[in-house]
C-alpha cells in the first residue's frame, strides 16, 4: 500500500513519543500514515516482545495508521549493516512513502542513531535501480528529523493543537511502558520512562514547541537541507504575524 508518510523508530513508542501528533494531524488532512519500527524491543527494561507488539497495534489503531510493522533486527543491536539497510529499502520499496521521518542522528540510545543512519542510507539507495530488493526502484522526497532526548534547533514545527489529546491516548497504549496509578508499579526500575512526571514531561515539550509557533501544541523536526521556496509572500501568511490584527 502507497503511503504518504511513513515514520521509522528504533523501538515502539519512539515515533508515538516524537511525532505522534504529527501522524493524527495528517491522518485528518486524508493523508495515509504508517510506523515501522527496526526491533521488538526485547531488550527494554519493562514488559517483553509480546506485550509490546500488542500494545504497538493498540496505538497503530489510535493513530489511525494504514500500516505499522516491526522489523526483526535485534533490540539493543541495530547496526548499519547491508542486510539491515535492505529491509528498509524493501519496505520503503512496498509502501513508497512520499516523507519519511527518521530520528534525530544525536541520540543517547546507539540503536536511535542508527536508525537514523540505517533510514537515511537506505532512502537513497532505494532509488538505485541495480539494487536488488524484489521492487521497482523508489525514493522518498524527504526525510525529516524527530529529536529523542537530545534537541536541536528545529527547521519547522508542525501545530499539533488539534492531535495532541490523541497523540496521548496513543503513548498511554504502552501501558507496561509508561507509570499508571492503576497498578503496583515495580519497586523502582531505573528506567525514565517509567516515572510519573515521564507524560507530563511530554506535554510540556509539546506545550513549549507549540508556544514557539504561537500554537498550544507543537512538535519539531529537522532537515539537513535547505527548504525551497518558489513564493515566499505566499508561504509567510498572516498566521507568521506574532500580533495578529
Ligand atoms: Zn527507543
Amino acid at each position: 500500500m502507497d503511503l504518504d508518510a511513513l515514520a521509522f523508530g528504533a523501538h515502539a513508542d519512539d515515533v508515538e513519543l516524537a511525532c505522534g501528533g504529527t501522524l493524527v494531524a495528517l491522518g485528518a488532512l486524508g493523508y495515509r500514515t504508517g510506523v515501522i519500527v527496526l526491533t521488538r524491543g526485547e531488550m527494554g527494561t519493562r514488559g517483553s516482545a509480546k506485550i509490546r507488539a500488542r500494545e504497538f497495534a493498540d496505538s497503530a489503531g489510535i493513530l489511525g495508521l494504514a500500516v505499522h510493522r516491526m522489523l526483526d533486527i535485534p533490540d539493543g543491536r541495530v547496526e548499519v549493516t547491508w542486510a539491515n539497510k535492505l529491509k528498509i529499502i524493501k519496505a520503503l520499496r512496498a509502501h513508497r512513502p512520499k516523507i519519511v521521518f527518521a530520528p534525530y542522528w544525536v541520540d543517547r540510545h546507539p540503536d536511535h542513531e542508527q536508525t537514523s543512519h540505517l533510514v537515511r542510507q537506505a532512502a537513497y539507495l532505494s532509488g538505485l535501480a541495480k539494487i536488488e530488493a524484489g521492487r521497482p526502484p523508489f525514493r522518498p522526497r524527504k526525510v525529516i528529523y524527530y529529536p529523542s532526548r537530545f534537541e536541536f534547533t528545529p527547521s519547522f514545527i508542525v501545530d499539533i493543537s488539534g492531535a495532541h489529546e490523541q497523540k496521548m491516548k496513543a503513548v498511554g497504549a504502552y501501558k507496561s511502558q509508561f507509570y499508571s496509578q492503576d497498578r503496583v508499579e515495580p519497586e523502582s526500575d531505573g528506567t525514565l520512562i517509567g516515572r510519573p512526571d515521564f507524560l507530563e514531561s511530554i506535554e510540556t515539550r509539546d506545550r513549549q514547541y507549540g508556544g514557539i509557533i504561537g500554537a498550544k501544541y507543537g512538535e519539531p523536526f529537522l532537515v539537513r537541507e535547505a527548504i525551497k521556496l518558489n513564493d515566499p509572500v505566499e508561504f509567510f501568511g498572516p498566521e507568521y504575524l506574532w500580533a495578529r490584527p
